[in-house]
């Protein structure tokens, strides 16, 4: 399956994934998704909002077992991030059949459309529609940036855009969902072991930060005589740093616009956006208030207006905890282990599981990424412990959906 994937919308120069929302790379891994369905004997279904399920056994008699992920990525994202999910899915489906276990409930594989946003910049939007959490016409306003909107992308990709929406039915047959994903940190590395639990995912947010000052010539502009506001903003994402680190949390400013843009211009204006998270909404509030001080302080000081604006946010999502502590216990004691339990551990990450997370029981298994790193070609998980995964999945799934 892996080898198959492999090399579904590589990109040549970068060795990175550009698998984006109605694309033909999403559209070739669709088709390797319903190949995998087809093989295995699964009824494949793809919902109103493009999700794709695969069934065995009775999507109609409810109290199902629903385990997958995404297959779409970031811009030049890696190998792992989404199909390890998937694969794993099937992989595990696969394993049950060889242990001759009996299904008591239907189980379903699910492949979550657009999950990372990549295209229209908002992530989760499948699993957010079929939740009711983001609405049609919001969605039908999406645009990619080459201001295609997202009922044109889904049309031109063979869907029909107008029936998108919630699907609380749907949603009301599942009684648990778990999805395996690749960490996206080195918490499984610092412990020493291959799988782990979530416990919940940090609520986070973006916020654009606008610092207006006055575009002059860079040659012929006195040091003291300009209002620059690259040197606030400079200021800001020091304070961002400073700030994040002694909470125990999360801020950065990785996207930056400025005008007019040019080598020998000072900026009119700068913004940036911060991308904050933390473990409580307490340390985040005090993260992202103690930066925007400092921003306003150090603008003051120059003469640089600024304009603070709050994007996007996502509460924590506190994963269910009777079902978080089932996985627990099925998974202890386990050929993957290390002889302790599997450790618990929170995530920055946002995912669908998070979305569902809402209207459904849901838990999340992690494998380990010796780097850390993600969302980049270098995102790694060893065989060895991508089969672990497969085993913990395997046992999950035994104990949810073979009782
Ligand atoms: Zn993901």
């Amino acid at each position: 399956m892996w080898a198959e994937l492999a090399p579904i919308g590589r990109h040549r120069d970068s060795g990175g994934y550009r698998r984006y929302a109605w694309t033909g790379a999403d559209g070739d891994c669709r088709d390797w998704f319903r190949a995998q369905a087809e093989a295995r004997g699964l009824t494949l279904e793809t919902d109103r909002n493009g999700n794709q399920w695969a069934w065995l056994g009775d999507p109609l008699a409810g109290d199902a077992v629903v385990t997958g992920s995404h297959l779409d990525s970031v811009p030049d994202g890696g190998a792992f991030d989404g199909p390890l999910g998937v694969v794993s899915s099937f992989a595990a489906l696969d394993e049950l059949r060889r242990r001759g276990v009996e299904f008591t409930k239907p189980l379903a594989i699910t492949n979550f459309g657009d999950e990372e946003g990549a295209r229209f910049g908002l992530a989760c939007v499948g699993s957010r529609l079929a939740a009711g959490q983001l609405t049609v016409e919001a969605a039908h306003r999406l645009r990619d940036a080459e201001g295609v909107t997202l009922p044109q992308a889904m049309a031109a990709a063979g869907y029909d855009p107008d029936a998108i929406g919630p699907d609380p039915e749907r949603l009301a047959r599942i009684g648990a969902f778990v999805e395996l994903h690749v960490e996206q940190g080195r918490a499984l590395d610092l412990t020493g072991d291959p799988v782990g639990i979530a416990s919940a995912i940090w609520p986070h947010g973006r916020w654009r930060f606008d610092f207006r000052g006055e575009a002059n010539h860079a040659g012929t502009t006195r040091l003291t005589d300009r209002r620059d506001p690259m040197l606030t903003y400079a200021e800001t994402v020091l304070a961002a740093r400073r700030e994040a680190e002694l909470a125990g949390a999360l801020a950065t400013f990785g996207k930056i616009a400025v005008e007019p843009n040019g080598v020998n211009a000072i900026p009119s204006l700068v913004r940036g956006w911060l991308d904050s998270r933390a473990a409580d909404q307490d340390t985040l509030d005090t993260v992202v208030a103690a930066v925007e001080r400092a921003a306003r302080e150090h603008a003051e000081r120059a003469g640089i207006d600024l304009d603070v604006v709050r994007e996007s946010f996502t509460p924590v999502v506190e994963f269910q905890h009777a079902l978080r502590d089932e996985l627990s216990t099925l998974l202890k004691g386990a050929a993957h282990g290390t002889g302790r339990p599997v450790p618990v551990l929170g995530t920055g990450a946002g995912h669908d599981a998070g979305i569902l997370s809402a209207s459904v029981p849901t838990a999340m298994l992690f494998v380990r990424n010796p780097t850390g790193i993600s969302h980049s070609p270098a995102e790694h998980a060893a065989e060895d412990d991508c089969v672990a995964g497969v085993t913990a999945l395997a046992d999950v799934l035994e104990g949810l959906a073979c009782r």
